[in-house]
């Protein structure tokens, strides 16, 4: 009888574990870009989400700096990373297992990994049909290479926000959904929907004497954004001055 009662008690314990784990592991799939939209009163609560641009083995060291404020103020989740797979021709992911691993680091406590460029050269989506999709195609095999499952790729920011309508097409026709300056294009039930937002940066390279107005403006920047709130930021841009101190400032007075 004891052996009986032992052996239920591991099997609940067994299940409670199962469940617990996937609970964990299921918490890493929130994408709180999923689900905003142009109810205003919707978007107002939301606290910021983060872009991080130019996501690239050039800026391995500045990453690691930004990565520490955004965990101490838990923003993990509500970061979303925008990768460049083979910055200037020069930096592919796959000549760089140490910062590949480190991105599969970031991706495990929350980030979100997401789409920026090919080689970030000039307005490269600003091309006809062909080109995007050779380019989209080359960039995803080196993804798939690195061991990130491309199919968790949900987002995607043009390179100096400049995309044509083929490239466009392109992408929400594999439901990936465009980032723009102000707005968010995504497909829905065959139609194409615009989001508006609110997307801002404030740390291009930011002299320590303007960090005190920098982040009064933001505070009433966020307070009075009728639209999701989203901060876009530079690695090395945001390292300069008193870039990071602000971006430390900023996630404190709005992670209440
Ligand atoms: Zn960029």
């Amino acid at each position: 009888m004891g052996k009986l009662l032992y052996f239920i008690f591991s099997a609940v314990i067994l299940v409670l574990l199962i469940i617990f784990t996937f609970e964990v592991s299921n918490s890493h799939e929130i994408d709180p870009l999923g689900n905003i939209s142009n109810n205003i009163s919707n978007n107002t609560t939301k606290k910021p989400i983060i872009f991080i641009h130019d996501v690239s083995p050039k800026y391995f060291n500045e990453l690691k700096d930004i990565e520490k404020i955004i965990n101490k103020h838990n923003y993990q989740d509500r970061t979303y990373l925008f990768i460049i797979v083979n910055h200037a021709n020069k930096y592919n992911l796959k000549k760089y297992p140490k910062f590949v691993k480190y991105l599969h680091h970031l991706e495990n406590e929350g980030y979100h990994i997401e789409y920026h460029g090919y080689n970030h050269i000039g307005e490269e989506f600003n091309c006809n049909k062909t080109v995007a999709e050779e380019k989209l195609n080359n960039s995803f095999k080196i993804l798939n290479d690195c061991e990130f499952n491309t199919k968790k790729i949900k987002y995607f920011i043009p390179p100096r926000y400049k995309i044509s309508k083929d490239a466009e097409e392109i992408f929400l026709n594999k439901n990936i959904t465009i980032i723009m300056d102000y707005y968010i294009l995504k497909k829905e039930n065959n139609s194409i929907k615009k989001i508006i937002i609110t997307n801002k940066e404030y740390t291009w390279y930011l002299p320590e004497n303007l960090v005190k107005p920098a982040e009064i403006l933001a505070e009433i920047d966020y307070k009075s954004s009728q639209h999701q709130f989203c901060l876009s930021i530079h690695p090395k841009a945001v390292n300069y001055g008193g870039g990071l101190e602000f971006l430390d400032y900023f996630l404190n007075i709005t992670n209440k």
